[in-house]
This record gives C-alpha cells, sequence and structure tokens, in this order.
C-alpha cells in the first residue's frame, strides 16, 4: 500500500500515519522527521534546511524530493509507505509522480485530514504547554509566528494539491476535528479497509 497523507500542521498526521503504519505493516516516511535528523547531524542537507525550518518555510523542492527518492528505494519500504508532510507543492507531487512510475506500484490513495485554523492553533498551543510541562523540548518552529508561516505555506503551496489528486480520483477527505479513534474510523472506511465485527 502506498499512501499519503495531507492536512495542515497540527491535523494529527503523524499520529494516524502510526496506527496506519502497525495497521498494515508498511513504514512512514515523514521528510519533517528526516530533516530534523538531518538538522540534528549537521548533514550539508541539515544545514540548508535548519533556518528555513524554524522560520515555518518551506525547504527546497529539490532537497526534499532527493531525500524522499533515496528514502523509498530502501528495503524496509518495499511493501509499501505513508507519505507524511511529502508532497507539499505540485512540483513535489510531479516529482513522486515521476518516482514511482519508475519504481513500481501507483499510489492507492491520498487521505486528506481536514482541520479548521481556530482548532489547529488551539491543538498546538496545548501540544507546546503539555512538552513543556513534561520538560521536553519544544520544536524550534512550534511558535506563533513559525507556526502562522507554516499555516500560510500550507494555504498557498499545499492545498493546491487537493485539486492535482482530486483531478486524478485518488483523494479521500476525512474530518480531523473527531476524536483520534473517530478520525482513525474514518481513515479506513475511506481506504476501505473491513472493520473487524462489531467495530466501527
Ligand atoms: P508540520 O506538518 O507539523 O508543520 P513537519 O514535521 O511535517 O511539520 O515539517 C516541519 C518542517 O520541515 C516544515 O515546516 C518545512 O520547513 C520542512 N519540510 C517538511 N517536509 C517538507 C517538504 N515536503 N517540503 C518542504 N519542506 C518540508
Amino acid at each position: 500500500m502506498r499512501l499519503i497523507l495531507l492536512g495542515p500542521p497540527g491535523a494529527g498526521k503523524g499520529t494516524q500515519a502510526q496506527r496506519l503504519v502497525d495497521k498494515h505493516g508498511i513504514v512512514q516516511l515523514s521528510t519533517g522527521d528526516m530533516l530534523r535528523a538531518a538538522v540534528g547531524a549537521g548533514t550539508p542537507v541539515g544545514l540548508k534546511a535548519r533556518d528555513i525550518m524554524a522560520r515555518g518555510d518551506l525547504v527546497p523542492d529539490e532537497v526534499v524530493v532527493g531525500i524522499v527518492s533515496d528514502r523509498i528505494d530502501q528495503p524496509d519500504a518495499r511493501n509499501g509507505f505513508i507519505l507524511d508532510g511529502f508532497p507539499r507543492t505540485v512540483p513535489q507531487a510531479e516529482a513522486l509522480d515521476r518516482m514511482l512510475a519508475a519504481k513500481g506500484p501507483a499510489l492507492d490513495g491520498v487521505i486528506e485530514i481536514r482541520m479548521d485554523e481556530k482548532a489547529l492553533l488551539d491543538r498546538i498551543a496545548t501540544r507546546i504547554a503539555q512538552m513543556e510541562a513534561r520538560g521536553e523540548k519544544v520544536r524550534p518552529d512550534d511558535n506563533p509566528e513559525a507556526l502562522k508561516t507554516r499555516l500560510h505555506a500550507y494555504r498557498v503551496q499545499t492545498a493546491p494539491l487537493l485539486d492535482y489528486y482530486g483531478k486524478k480520483g485518488l483523494l479521500r477527505s476525512v474530518d480531523g476535528m473527531a476524536s483520534i479513534d473517530a478520525v482513525a474510523q474514518a481513515i479506513d472506511r475511506a481506504l476501505g479497509v473491513k472493520m473487524p465485527a462489531g467495530g466501527g
């Protein structure tokens, strides 16, 4: 299974991706995680990405496309994968189409997790407060200024992908304002996954 999770920052893509990983035995490919690892390791990609990410802007397409292309060649991605945070621009989606055309099966679906912006801001504020209370390090881009930039990037650069995948007949939208379990069930239904008896 090859899936894309689309949705604004704070929509719960990471949480739902993890569930799909457990359920379907596929890997989660989060470009945000990969880039943060590169920043942490101080690689050339990380040095290029660090300040851009801290501001909440998007890293250049060619950097991210290169990372994803290398990653989906790894043996553990052979069974399938969930892309979380990629593609984020139309050129990235076009690059992904070329990659998949060259590297086996096409996409099975694109799941959009819909959220309104007020709820996103509340959710991220709560996440920051909880992390601080636990003494964890807060992401450098989890602050009001960078968050505004991230939401703007989503609206302007990523939202056009809804139309891109809609036209291909791949897009399925679920309501991200519901509980984690309810969103998970909506995703299962969107994918046509059979519910266990009594569930769903
Ligand atoms: P979120 O969805 O919570 O905003 P991510 O962890 O997916 O966060 O991404 C964090 C940051 O990493 C983005 O704001 C951006 O700077 C960079 N990034 C991640 N994926 C991409 C991508 N596909 N293209 C460009 N930049 C990306």
